[in-house]
């Protein structure tokens, strides 16, 4: 049985197809530059050559039918006809505390994206837009939407509430919601799985240490606490975002720089982070040779990377009266030892001890998954490539109980 798992952006779709039987993947791919000049789809097929397909893509249903075709071309296709996929999962942003779990696409779910355009003003309309495409091309296939904000749901009011007048969090619905949720659900399914132990009773930092980075607090197997919150904005420094800073910052640069609201925010989410801190680059790959090579605004980007999240590591600690696991995942959580040396070495009150050697080994990339504390740890700390795609092909074949049919 073959589930589609789509993610579309405001000028891209994402596409990833999917054996559920066994999870693995008959074919990846993305259409680039949706409505732009001489949009591209790149297409891998297992066990093939990738192939790239000039094509003139104007909008997103566009964009699916040629998806589609692509997949059961002759050549480099992967499955004979389009009746072969079972159902389309989206991966979708904001429900806000509307969606609370995966969901089958309905009228009301596509209303609650279209409600949600203003907290996610570049991906809820083009979450949409991939919905009503695949309806279009796909009008008799089930679809479900796997929202980035549900698993923190279970966030406690203390954790979820700003300390603003109450009102405005009435009226405009001002609160953390948090972001990353099915790759903070993936890897905190897959801890236990590893270990074979169930999820109640556990205490479990999660690490999303990628372009966007996100750390979340995991208590009996539900969200606590997470540190991205209106937007995904707030939290630890990112490639291009600043993450959390003194709100009074933003008031003073708008007056000295004569910043509009739309400028601000270009700038704290665009131009900060690891990107504006060190001159050099977002990527932390390029930052680490920078700094290797004596480039000290680069290394200063890096430090504060690490003590951001070794701050709040520590927090989380105290919001669950302890920690039993720490995850980390994404590009550079999966892949940067320095990093992850770099955040561990301050928290040894808390009885963290990771071996330089296994940390050192597991640099996961080609799907490694492993512990790299020691025995002596109290805390247990791994490292888990996450599988966002898996989760929302899992999530829709268990939705619309597939495996019955
Ligand atoms: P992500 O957003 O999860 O794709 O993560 C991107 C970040 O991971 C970038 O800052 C990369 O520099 C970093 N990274 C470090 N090593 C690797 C690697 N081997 N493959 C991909 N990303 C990496």
């Amino acid at each position: 049985m073959k589930v589609l798992v789509v993610n579309t952006g405001s000028s891209s779709l994402k596409y990833q197809l999917m054996d559920v039987q066994n999870e693995s993947v008959l074919a990846k791919g993305n259409v680039d530059r949706i409505g732009a000049k001489q949009p591209v789809l790149e297409h891998e097929p297992a066990g093939l050559d990738e192939v790239k397909i000039p094509c003139n893509a104007k909008d997103h249903t566009e964009a699916m039918k040629l998806v589609i075709d692509t997949l059961i071309h002759p050549d480099y296709g992967v499955i004979k006809n389009m009746d072969e996929i079972s159902a389309v999962g989206h991966r979708a942003l904001h429900g806000s505390d509307k969606i609370l779990e995966s969901v089958i696409v309905n009228d009301e779910v596509k209303a609650i994206l279209r409600e949600n355009f203003e907290l996610g003003p570049l991906h809820n309309p083009a979450n949409l837009m991939g919905i009503e495409a695949c309806e279009e091309v796909m009008p008799n296939t089930p679809m479900v939407a796997v929202f980035d904000t549900a698993f923190h749901q279970t966030m406690p009011p203390e954790a979820y509430t700003y300390a603003l007048p109450y009102e405005d969090y009435e009226k405009y619905a001002i609160r953390r919601y948090g972001f990353h949720g099915t790759s903070h659900r993936y890897v905190t399914r897959r801890l236990h799985e590893l270990l074979g132990i169930p999820e109640e009773g556990t205490k479990v930092i999660t690490c999303h240490l990628g372009n966007g980075s996100s750390i979340s607090a995991i208590k009996d197997g539900k969200c606590v606490d997470t540190s991205m919150g209106l937007t995904p904005l707030e939290g630890v420094p990112m490639g291009t975002r600043c993450g959390s800073i003194d709100p009074a910052i933003v008031t003073c640069l708008m007056e000295k720089k004569g910043f509009s609201p739309e400028e601000m925010s270009e700038y704290m989410n665009k131009q900060s982070g690891v990107l504006g801190l060190s001159g050099v680059s977002s990527d932390f790959r390029d930052l680490h040779t920078a700094a290797e090579q004596g480039n000290k605004r680069a290394a200063l980007a890096l430090d504060v990377f690490n003590y951001s999240v070794r701050k709040y590591i520590g927090a989380y600690a105290a919001a669950m009266d302890g920690v039993d696991y720490i995850v980390f995942t994404a590009g550079i959580g999966e892949n940067t030892p320095s990093v992850r040396e770099g955040i561990c070495k301050g928290l040894s009150f808390l009885g963290v001890e990771i071996s330089e050697e296994k940390n050192n080994k597991i640099v996961a990339g080609n799907g490694i998954e492993g512990k790299i504390s020691t025995d002596n740890s109290k805390v247990g700390v791994y490292i888990i490539p996450t599988n966002e795609e898996l989760m929302i092909a899992r999530d829709t074949v268990e939705l619309l109980n597939l495996n019955d049919r």
